[in-house]
């Protein structure tokens, strides 16, 4: 198991340029306690943010020279394969990896051939009997061969657990649409945020890790997919997932108000993590925007005085932008509840709202944007 005094190697980085990376990287692997037997005659899965097709420049997936970066490196150090693993929002299949790939960066990436892309959509059941939430989880099979995993993740905001980083990353490692019905089997985010951990703390214990997060140029606002790109300036590495989010999100003035990370820290995951480089102070954005729902923190607050129906009906919920939507079906497919449907003569998505369980899943894979998220109006006073 990852110890949860494990340090975090945080540098400046402003740059995508390779050589650059691969110094940088270097240094950090070294100065959390690597060496080179880690990655020696391994076979090594790089799981990256892909969490839908949109070019790198947009801030909401990981750029590809940080992969090429690191696949090289992994190389260097003697590993033996290097696979890209996986699993973006919508549908798990090779035609759907091929164009998320392409539109991604990850196939031109791939040419120097220093990784290869995995087309294999075959899972497996794993059990993780200390789990509180979920005791079994499919994992992706190329996942559970692989010898070490490199998560190579990307700081963001999030609609609905308010950031995604090292932890969140690891839910792409759940097949395809499976990861709505995750949604839909936990509809709050406390047992959500849970079931996060347990999907975590289970990769923590089945082979060894590395985290690398691509905080250079993250993104604000309504992510994971619909904010803005913004500049962080930083590169960060751990063994521990925890401890590596906890220092990112102190980087995005998010410290205190992700869960999923509350949530590990009193289960033990992490400590107070050691801090080796660059201090957080120094690369601090204080004005990195949150998402729009972040007010639900503030109701989830109320609704412990108050009655918990009464607080959802003050929630933020999702409503669709008739001027941006095109009818193309995606929220339709990836809503876990089951409420969006498509009015084919006015070509637009139509929310029940009853039954939504404000997860966010359509805002997330709306390729348009057009999926907004609406605030009760004496929340709007609240600002
Ligand atoms: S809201 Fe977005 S995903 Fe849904 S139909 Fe409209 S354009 Fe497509
Ligand atoms: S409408 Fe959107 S937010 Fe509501 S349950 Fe469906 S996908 Fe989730």
């Amino acid at each position: 198991m990852i110890s949860p005094n494990a340090p975090v190697a945080l540098c400046r980085c402003e740059s995508y340029d390779k050589q650059i990376l691969q110094n940088l990287l270097s240094m950090q692997w070294r100065q959390i306690g690597l060496s080179e037997a880690f990655f020696q005659n391994k076979k090594v899965a790089l799981k990256p943010n892909l969490v839908r097709k949109m070019d790198a420049s947009l801030g909401g997936t990981t750029h590809p020279s940080v992969v090429e970066a690191v696949a090289e490196l992994c190389r260097e150090w003697g590993a033996a394969e290097v696979l890209l693993v996986e699993s973006p929002g919508g549908p798990y299949t090779e035609m759907a990896l091929r164009s998320v790939y392409r539109l991604c960066g990850m196939e031109r990436a791939s040419e120097g051939g220093a990784f290869e892309l995995n087309y294999d959509t075959a899972f497996r059941t794993v059990d993780f009997h200390e789990g509180i939430a979920s005791k079994t989880f499919h994992i992706l099979s190329p996942i559970l061969y692989a010898d070490v995993v490199v998560n190579l993740c990307k700081l963001k905001s999030h609609g609905l657990t308010m950031m995604t980083g090292g932890v969140k990353n690891w839910f792409g490692t759940i097949p395809g649409t499976e990861k709505f019905e995750m949604h839909a089997r936990f509809p709050d985010i406390r047992d959500f945020s849970e079931q996060l951990v347990d999907l975590c703390a289970y990769h923590m214990q089945a082979r060894p890790m590395l985290n690398v997060m691509d905080a250079i140029v993250g993104m604000e606002g309504n992510g994971p997919t619909n904010g803005k790109a913004r500049k962080i300036g930083a590169l960060l590495c751990s063994e521990n997932p925890f401890a590596l989010d906890d220092v990112a999100s102190r980087l995005i003035a998010m410290e205190g108000k992700v869960i999923h990370l509350e949530k590990g820290r009193a289960r033990g995951l992490v400590d107070t993590p050691v801090v080796i480089g660059e201090k957080p102070e120094s690369l601090r954005v204080p004005d990195f925007l949150p998402p729009d729902s972040a007010k639900k923190n503030i109701i989830a607050k109320l609704s412990e005085i108050g009655d918990g129906k009464l607080m959802r009906l003050f929630e933020p919920r999702p409503a669709i932008d008739r001027k941006k939507c095109v009818g193309c079906g995606e929220c339709v497919r990836s809503c876990p509840a089951h409420t969006i449907t498509l009015d084919k003569k006015r070509r637009i998505a139509v929310i029940e709202p009853a039954p939504c369980i404000k997860c966010f899943c359509c805002q997330e894979l709306c390729p348009k944007d057009a999926v907004k998220i609406k605030q009760n109006f004496l929340i709007k006073l609240v600002k």
